[in-house]
């Protein structure tokens, strides 16, 4: 399908950027526009593939931003982002929408400007076009503090109801041990990137070839039109072309060539790797409503039957007659590779979890600041209380 992509907030402007860069790499053609927000002009320059007239920097004439962020204050990212939904409204204007079949809003909900942005434009746009708005929304990792819980637990709230589906990444799940914390982000960025790229770049219709069992945008659609919360697995198996295409005349002298039924084991197989694998968010796979397979790679490898056993296969896992499987054929790739999506998930322990520490750091901070009141108080008033104030 052909998305317009929006990255609100710093974590989204380089997830929109590691997009562009792993479908520039693998010839996908997913993105018909991508455009950077952000309330803060630094992080505007991070992205290294987002065109500079894409970056749309937002809160300039707001008394509290001009330009330095909302300092991880989701309320002020929202309101920055309603103040200028004019201009976001105008940056949007040269996005092709005859030709996309979606928008996706990306942003870690962690912070302030895509934490309280995301959700208010995604809820424009669904008023403002036809087309389905999906959400990717990075959950913090728990290190980071009681704040960026609460600033995510009530963030996802507003981005789900928002969203005709939010598909969620935890960051806690995908920390590297022993990373530094962009250098993680990077790794992070880019296996997320890759997830999302091979769900969504499917049936693109591309200069690949179109096969019978082609996944198509009606169908990502129709999986992603829940108004819950998803995760995508992902597997992917190295194919040995170069070796392969000089061995296949010795092996079909011999007998040896790969059969229908070697296809559709690795196929089968690679499915069944993918979803026992780790989720973008960790979840219970029987939890999900709908779900949906798709299988990229070389035209030879992308087994029919292969898709029908992978499909059977998660009908019992999902517990539900919900499953589409389809391929997309991409003639030169060197990689077989499996992108699952599940769709509105109920079992995500994670979630649960996260708002548990909002709603300890929500009484924290209460707490904290009527202590600090009274401590301010105390400071400034004379011991007996004789004095009277100017
Ligand atoms: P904002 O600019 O105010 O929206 O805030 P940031 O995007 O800087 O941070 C919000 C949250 O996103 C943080 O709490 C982190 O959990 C997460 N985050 C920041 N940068 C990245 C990134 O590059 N990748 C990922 N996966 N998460 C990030």
């Amino acid at each position: 399908m052909h998305v317009a992509v929006i990255g609100f907030g710093n974590a989204g402007g380089k997830i929109a950027d590691a997009i562009l860069e792993f479908e520039a790499d693998t010839g996908r053609s997913l993105c018909k526009d991508v455009l950077a927000v952000n309330s803060a002009e630094i992080d505007l320059s991070k992205p290294d593939r987002i065109p500079e007239d894409r970056r749309l920097l937002i809160g300039q004439t707001h008394e509290r931003v001009k330009g330095r962020g909302v300092g991880a204050d989701p309320e002020l990212g929202a309101e920055v982002a309603r103040r200028d939904l004019g201009e976001i409204d105008r940056a949007l204007d040269t996005v092709p929408v005859y030709d996309v079949d979606a928008f996706l809003v990306v942003a870690g909900l962690g912070g302030g400007t895509g934490s309280g942005g995301a959700p208010v434009v995604s809820r424009h746009l669904r008023e403002m076009y036809a087309e389905p708005v999906y959400g990717l929304g990075v959950l913090p990792s728990t290190d980071e503090g009681g704040r960026a819980s609460l600033n995510a637990a009530r963030s996802l709230q507003a981005f789900t109801d928002a969203t005709d589906s939010l598909v969620l990444f935890d960051n806690d799940a995908w920390r590297q041990a022993g990373e530094t914390l962009q250098g993680g982000y990077d790794h992070t960025n880019t296996e997320l990137a890759r997830r999302i790229t091979t769900l969504l770049g499917a049936g693109a219709m591309d200069d690949s070839k179109v096969s019978e069992t082609a996944m198509d945008a009606s169908d990502i659609n129709r999986t992603l039109s829940t108004d819950g919360v998803s995760t995508i697995a992902y597997a992917s198996a190295e194919l040995d072309r170069e070796t392969k295409s000089g061995l296949l005349d010795q092996f079909r002298a011999n007998g040896h060539a790969e059969s229908d039924t070697d296809y559709a084991q690795k196929v089968h197989g690679l499915v069944r790797r993918a979803v026992n694998a780790r989720l973008t968010c960790p979840a219970d796979v029987a939890s999900a409503e709908r779900s949906l397979v798709v299988v990229s790679g070389p035209p030879e490898e992308l087994s029919r039957k292969g898709l029908q056993h992978a499909r059977q296969w998660l009908e019992t896992q999902t517990d539900s007659v919900e499953v589409l499987a389809g391929d997309d054929p991409r003639e030169n790739a060197d990689q077989l590779s499996v992108a699952v999506l599940l769709s509105n998930v109920t079992d995500v322990p994670r979630v649960d979890a996260l708002q548990e520490r909002a709603v300890d750091a929500q009484e924290r901070i209460e707490a904290e600041e009527t202590a600090r009141d009274d401590e301010v108080a105390e400071l400034i008033t004379d011991e007996n209380d004789q004095l009277d104030p100017l």
